[in-house]
């Protein structure tokens, strides 16, 4: 039994699937799942992310946190916290850079929330010492000031696809042509959820919801709000979804999202509105998007990357100085990656964000 017979058989039973179940099957199925049975960062894997680059990028966003928490009074205890934690690097360069921000990390008890059970046992490799607690579900967060970081979590959710026809709309799904997965279109309907879409959009636009992303972002605002803290969420994306984003890496390439199943990172770009929305619904103030190369440069990468070039020669100091180019240029990760901050209203928001 592979994953591919797994779908074949799930779609001769009960029809076409969503790009949402889909995604699912992909990258959670317990046994045949791309995160549950394998660690696919870094240059051996399928992609790398911003913390696995470079140090710096984790050092920079524990800073601006701790400075959040300075800013807010240093709340003894708190939670500090992270979606879809990787390899624990991220935070493991937190924590190592806010040990000189005295009492931080004594007060910070350390949260995870992670599907795979593969990289579960990575990041308690990564964070030995410092006794991080993994929790099932977002709402199982302790009620305590919240200081959270997610990068690369919210493209991984699982994402519908619906196509303009008219007034209405045709959901893009997945059925099968003898073995082979094919693309296909349901019938057309209504979609409450788009109905503000139809005043932006033509005839034959595609647009995408991620409805998994709300409940995740109205509870991580609800704490802020009522017990105070901040959220920096990083990731590819925009403002307002429009176009087909949803895309397949295996081994650093694109490939085609139904060719490998279960072997391919899959993943579509963040549309940041509907998180700001449900932000602020549920209490909590909200920045503008910022770009990742700027939000970084605010918070002064050139002079991090300066004191640790003071140490490196030849090769080494070549990967420094490329490092600093691919997070923060805008032909590379400066602009495709935004930076959405959340704080409560009365405070200012963390460091290195638009107000
Ligand atoms: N933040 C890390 C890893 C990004 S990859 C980094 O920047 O390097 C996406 C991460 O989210 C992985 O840890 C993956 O296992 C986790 N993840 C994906 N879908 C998830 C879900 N539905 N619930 C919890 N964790 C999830």
């Amino acid at each position: 039994m592979t994953l591919v017979d797994h779908l074949l058989e799930r779609i001769a039973q009960d029809g076409p699937m969503n790009v949402a179940d889909y995604m699912t099957e992909c990258l959670l199925h317990p046994t045949f799942g791309y995160y549950t049975t394998r660690d696919p960062l870094g240059t051996q894997g399928d992609f790398i992310t911003a913390p696995e680059i470079s140090q710096m990028f984790g050092e920079l966003i524990g800073l601006s946190l701790a400075q959040s928490w300075l800013d807010q009074g240093r709340p003894d205890p708190f939670v500090l916290a992270e979606l879809g934690p990787g390899r624990g690097t991220l935070m493991a360069d937190m924590l190592r850079a806010t040990a000189g921000v005295p009492g931080f990390t004594d007060a910070a008890q350390i949260v995870l929330f992670e599907a795979s059970p593969t990289l579960r046992d990575i990041q308690a490799q990564t964070l030995t010492g410092y006794q991080p607690r993994w929790v099932d579900s977002v709402a199982d967060l302790p009620e305590a000031p919240l200081f959270l970081v997610a990068n690369e979590f919210f493209d991984a959710l699982p994402i519908r696809q619906f196509q303009r026809d008219g007034t209405g709309w045709r959901e893009r799904l997945i059925g099968a042509d003898g073995n082979t997965l094919t693309w296909g279109l349901g019938p057309q309907s209504d979609q409450v959820a788009l109905k503000d879409r139809l005043d932006d959009t033509k005839d034959g636009d595609l647009v995408e919801l991620c409805a998994a992303a709300i409940p995740i972002i109205a509870v991580i605002a609800r704490r802020i709000g009522t017990h105070g803290g901040a959220g920096l969420i990083v990731d590819y994306g925009d403002w307002r979804s429009l176009g087909d984003t949803f895309q397949a890496l295996h081994g650093h390439t694109h490939t085609d999202p139904l060719d490998k199943p279960g072997q391919a990172d899959l993943t579509a770009h963040v549309d940041f509105e509907p998180l700001a929305i449900a932000a602020r619904a549920a209490g909590c103030a909200h920045t503008r998007l910022t770009p990742q190369g700027v939000f970084l440069e605010r918070l002064g990468i050139a002079n991090r990357a300066q004191s640790l070039a003071a140490t490196l020669g030849g090769s080494k100091l070549e990967e420094l100085v490329a490092a600093h180019r691919r997070l923060t240029h805008p032909d590379e990760m400066g602009n495709l990656f935004k930076v959405l901050g959340l704080y409560p209203s009365p405070s200012s928001p963390p460091p290195g964000l638009e107000p």
